[in-house]
């Protein structure tokens, strides 16, 4: 009955231990004191992104042959939820970086890409996005239409994606350095769309940013954009593993993109949690603090054990994936499912303890709770969670354990 006593659950080593310090003071002193007003703004703070490279953060899952820090799911699940603690929309500017894009080349690239690409990624040089979603077609990924069509050593693509956050990287307008892009090139014997998956650089003719998309609900720290690709050219090495490989790229990243999505909103209600506990100790009603009430303290309680129930869960899918691996669909929906109703439902009831003062920006809660929201959409809505786990599990019932 060695260490189980001094095992910790969130920290399980000393490097992520560090790792979490680390974060955690770089979130106070720098993200925290910008995320008002680039929510305000509706702006995305490209100046801290690059910060981020500085701090080893941006390759955080990348070998240090490319300039990365080496480093695995559970970092980066720590990493996502310290800065959610302050900043949901910059995190996710973030994650589209280093998750969607750079983690997936890392795991999915060649030799020859990822010498390319990753040191700039990692460094923040570069700033990459992820392009899967159009404007006809999001959960049904399947039935995209972005064609790449073989021509002349490389590829024309023709098509719009929508959605794309990192899409556009400053108020100019200028593209993203690195698309991570999915397309149509042909179908399978079933009548089933074939998908490839492209690296689409800057300097390619016929790829644009279509529009910034405005006035979001909520993560407005990050940019999200249309993409827009006309008789786009790319070099036939632009393409990452053969035809018909992105359902392979996408199943493996799809987990890890899902487990920080879910990280992200233990950061949102934590923070939360923090400041209904303060507000409520310190604010009187009918000459008593409004802790003492129990109506005040179930909105705590229940959002204190709900908590920590999915962080649990969140950081018990962390100890076990593997990212060069597929085959933990089940849970990273799960965790995506439970920990994302979690964080808005805490946010929403920080907003109740704070009565009208939760409703406005000072308390920062509000916003929190808007950025909690896209958190049930993005990366895959609830409704394909509940699709997806329930088809895993009625093929294979033994899962449940
Ligand atoms: C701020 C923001 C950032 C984003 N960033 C990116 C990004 O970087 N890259 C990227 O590729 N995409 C990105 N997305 C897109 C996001 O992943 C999609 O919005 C999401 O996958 C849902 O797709 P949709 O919006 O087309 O909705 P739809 O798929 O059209 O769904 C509409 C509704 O129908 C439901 N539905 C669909 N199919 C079923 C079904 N079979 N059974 C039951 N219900 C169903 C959905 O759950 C939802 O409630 C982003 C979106 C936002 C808002």
């Amino acid at each position: 009955m060695s260490d189980w006593n001094n095992l910790d659950l969130f920290n399980p080593t000393e490097e992520h231990k560090m790792l979490r310090q680390m974060v955690r003071e770089f979130t106070q002193s720098e993200v925290e004191p910008q995320a008002e007003s680039f929510d305000r703004k509706e702006e995305f703070n490209l100046e801290l992104f690059k910060k981020l490279g500085e701090i080893g953060l941006l390759g955080i899952t990348v070998s240090d042959e490319f300039g990365g820090a080496g480093m695995d799911a559970m970092a980066a699940v720590i990493a996502h939820e310290e800065l959610s603690v302050s900043d949901p929309g910059f995190c996710l500017a973030y994650l589209a970086h280093s998750m969607l894009c750079v983690n997936n080349l890392a795991v999915n690239g060649s030799q020859e890409q990822k010498q390319k690409y990753l040191p700039g990624l990692c460094s923040g040089e570069l700033v990459g996005c992820m392009a899967m979603s159009e404007p006809h077609v999001g959960t049904d990924v399947m039935g995209m239409k972005t064609k790449a069509e073989k021509k002349d050593g490389g590829y024309n693509i023709n098509g719009q994606k929508m959605w794309i956050t990192n899409g556009v990287v400053d108020e100019k307008g200028t593209k993203a350095d690195l698309v991570w892009l999915y397309a149509v090139t042909g179908v399978d014997e079933k009548g089933r769309s074939q998908l490839s998956t492209f690296l689409v650089d800057k300097s390619c003719d016929g790829y644009s940013v279509g529009q910034k998309i405005q006035d979001k609900t909520g993560m407005r720290g990050s940019n999200t954009a249309e993409l827009v690709f006309e008789n786009a050219f790319v070099e036939e090495n632009a393409l990452v593993g053969s035809e018909g490989s992105s359902m392979h790229h996408m199943m493996r990243n799809l987990e890890i993109e899902r487990l920080t999505l879910a990280a992200m909103s233990l950061g949102i209600a934590r923070r939360s949690i923090e400041v209904m506990i303060k507000y409520a100790n310190e604010r009187e009603a009918f000459g008593k603090p409004i802790s003492v009430y129990g109506q005040i303290q179930k909105y705590i309680s229940d959002s204190y054990a709900q908590y920590m129930a999915s962080k649990c869960y969140v950081y018990e899918v962390a100890r076990k994936l593997d990212l060069n691996k597929g085959g933990n669909r089940v849970d990273s929906d799960g965790v995506k499912l439970v920990a994302t109703t979690m964080g808005k439902q805490v946010a929403d009831n920080a907003i109740q303890v704070l009565g009208g003062y939760g409703y406005v920006g000072e308390y920062v809660v509000e916003r929190l709770w808007r950025d909690a929201k896209l958190l049930e959409i993005g990366g895959g809505t609830l409704e394909s969670h509940q699709k997806n786990i329930t088809k895993d599990l009625s093929r294979n019932p033994e899962m449940v354990r």
